[in-house]
């Protein structure tokens, strides 16, 4: 994965779905993997979530701290990473995962939704590459990958706002991509279709149907098939790709 026999991992929204899949598909000996998670109406049950992907990822013998840290809040990102470099020194991998959604058709939409949706997956991106992008550029490595959607590519009526974060998610990559692939740092997006979590756990029957009908495979995604779309961007198999859309979502997307 990089030229260090250790390597330090950073994954935000690591406590459940996706995220979670990520940090196990990451974990090996030798790597230590910091994630955070927020939870911010549940702060006891997230922490046994955020408890059960220590576990899954100790279990696959690597280190790991989950950190609580809102990735909306400019201070809560920086200590998370101050952390991080304190204890290492060093970023090898970010993967940017943590997203949530607050639908509503455009004409309804609350600024206080739109404003949300884009800090949390748009702006905190910006900012956590800014800051792994210094350490990888004075390393020489490192792999970057964003967590998009589909929908960032295709569009999706009723989700302005998280639509627009995953396309600017998309733009972002690339343009990071070109800034620092002089300096060996690889970054590449990941757009999932439609996978079985929280997320999607909390659309009706119809709307799963009509979802899962779009879909060539038949079948739903899992959280560890998009895990392996970025286990393989993280490898040195990976090595001449950036600036890349990998795309996990059954055929949906052509
Ligand atoms: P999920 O099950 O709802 O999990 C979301 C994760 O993000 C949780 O670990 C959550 O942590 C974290 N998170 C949310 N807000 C946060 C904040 N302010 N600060 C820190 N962490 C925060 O969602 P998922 O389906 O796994 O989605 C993961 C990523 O994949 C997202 O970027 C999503 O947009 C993208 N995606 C998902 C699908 C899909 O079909 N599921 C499709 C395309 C793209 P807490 O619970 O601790 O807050």
């Amino acid at each position: 994965m990089t030229s260090s026999a250790t390597r330090t991992v950073v994954v935000t929204g690591g406590s459940r779905g996706i995220g979670r899949a990520i940090c196990t598909s990451l974990a090996e000996p030798g790597t230590t993997l910091f994630f955070n998670y927020f939870s911010p109406n549940d702060p006891e049950g997230e922490k046994a979530a955020a408890q059960e992907t220590e576990k899954q990822v100790t279990d696959k013998g690597a280190e790991v701290q989950g950190v609580w840290a809102d990735v909306a809040s400019s201070d809560d990102l920086q200590a998370f990473f101050d952390r991080v470099l304190d204890a290492t020194g060093r970023i090898d991998v970010l993967v940017n995962n943590a997203g949530i959604t607050r639908d509503s058709l455009l004409v309804r939409m609350k600024d206080a939704d739109w404003d949300l949706v884009m800090d949390i997956n748009l702006k905190a991106a910006f900012r956590t590459m800014r800051i792994a992008a210094r350490t990888m550029m004075k390393q020489r490595s490192g792999r970057i990958v964003n967590i998009a959607s589909i929908v960032g590519v295709i569009g999706n009526a009723g989700q302005a706002n998280y639509v627009a974060s995953k396309a600017g998610l998309i733009g972002l990559t690339k343009t990071v991509a070109r800034e620092v692939a002089p300096k060996g740092v690889l970054v590449n997006a990941v757009a999932p279709g439609f996978i079985e979590t929280d997320m999607t756990a909390v659309l009706s029957e119809k709307a799963r149907n009509t979802m899962l009908s779009q879909v060539p495979l038949g079948r739903p995604g899992q959280p560890q098939d998009v895990a392996a779309a970025v286990k393989f961007l993280c490898s040195e198999e990976s090595s001449y790709l950036t600036g890349q859309v990998l795309h996990v979502s059954g055929g949906m997307f052509m």
